[in-house]
């Protein structure tokens, strides 16, 4: 019986199928590499296609026993997201719905969805709950939130068992070294501040210092990648189990704003990376913090690799091992 990691050769899916290759599961990752990478899979059987393609993917279905999915395949750049909306209704609602079918059709009736904070768009409070209002501010979030609701309704009609994960800020990099992020284009803090000290940018750029914070830059929540990965088994397992579906937010529950992430980082890396102020960019708000107690208490989930120096220090761990990414 094996776990179906769709958009497993990508940044948060590799990391979890290594959780999952540890933990002794049976994985079959899906993936069209159009953002990931082949060499970051580092186990289990690999199939490179794309989910909106029926036939093919009839073929990982009827060649394998699948029993639970974890779903991360999905575009994730809001600013793209504003510019192509069409690339993301098709790629991410259509994409799931595609999987939904399959899923239907042979009978696999558990799935742990990729979810994410912008569901929520402007927070009316933080830490922001599970129960708090959705009312995306970009069509990324808006197709999160529209694959949330088809999934909870392919549950009532044919008793396909979710948990969706509303991730805030993943970050960090695998203990070994060997996996990481590599996004192209990049569009994170993190590795973007840590191409300063690797010599590949002159200075990192804040986005506006006018927000209504202390130090007046943006405050967002940043938790370790295999802290979320950890996450992923914990709700297969409570899918397994038979308890209910559910939603969960995923964060550490601490707000670092970008300029305490840049001076995190030249401890880090004893590098005084520049930075320079420029204006916000737009559809920023400005403090994200999850309230995760409600994964807490009913995943058992305890991160425990909160610590900034642990997440950027493993970042840099990764980054200055793979300057070039995947192609070091
Ligand atoms: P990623 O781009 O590194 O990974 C996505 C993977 O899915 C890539 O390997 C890509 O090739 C694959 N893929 C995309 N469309 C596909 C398709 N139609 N068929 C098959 N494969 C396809 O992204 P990530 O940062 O690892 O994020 C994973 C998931 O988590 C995404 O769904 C994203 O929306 C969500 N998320 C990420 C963050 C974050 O901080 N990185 C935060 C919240 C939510
Ligand atoms: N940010 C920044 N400069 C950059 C990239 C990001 O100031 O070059 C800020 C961004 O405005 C946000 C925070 O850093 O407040 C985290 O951004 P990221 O894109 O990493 O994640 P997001 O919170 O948008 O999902």
């Amino acid at each position: 019986m094996a776990v179906l990691v769709t958009g497993g050769a990508g940044y948060i899916g590799s990391h979890t199928v290594a959780e999952l290759l540890a933990a002794g599961e049976e994985v079959v990752v899906v993936d069209s590499m159009v953002t990931g990478h082949r060499s970051a899979v580092l186990g289990g059987k690999l199939y490179e296609g794309d989910l909106r393609d029926a036939e093919w993917l009839e073929k990982v279905f009827s060649e394998n026993d699948i029993e639970s999915v974890i779903h991360f395949a999905a575009s994730s750049l809001v600013g793209e997201s504003m510019k192509d909306p069409g690339k993301y209704y098709h790629n991410n609602v259509y994409g799931t719905l595609c999987l939904l079918e399959k899923m239907v059709q042979h009978n696999v009736k558990r799935i742990v969805f990729s979810s994410t904070a912008a569901t929520y768009g402007e927070p009316e409070q933080v830490p922001i709950e599970e129960t708090s209002r959705t009312l995306p501010t970009n069509t990324y979030g808006e197709t999160k939130l529209s694959m949330e609701k088809m999934i909870a309704w392919f549950e009532a009609a044919h008793g396909i068992k979710y948990v969706s994960l509303r991730y805030f800020n993943a970050a960090g990099a695998h203990e070994s070294g060997r996996i990481g992020e590599d996004h192209r284009p990049e569009t994170h803090l993190i590795p973007l501040i840590l191409q300063v000290p690797l010599g590949q940018r002159e200075h990192i750029s804040v986005f506006g210092d006018d927000y209504p914070t202390e130090d007046g830059t943006c405050i967002r929540d940043y938790l370790h990648v295999s802290d979320l990965a950890d996450a992923h088994l914990l709700s297969v397992k409570r899918l397994r189990e038979g308890k209910d579906s559910a939603i969960y937010n995923l964060g550490s529950g601490n707000g670092f704003s970008v300029k305490q992430m840049i001076e995190s980082a030249r401890r880090i890396t004893g590098h005084p990376i520049p930075a320079a102020v420029v204006p916000r960019r737009e559809g920023d708000p400005a403090v994200l913090i999850a309230s995760s107690e409600k994964a807490k208490r009913e995943l058992g989930w305890t991160p425990k690799r909160e610590q900034l120096e642990t997440i950027i220090g493993s970042a840099w761990k990764w980054h200055q091992a793979h300057p070039n990414g995947y192609d070091s």
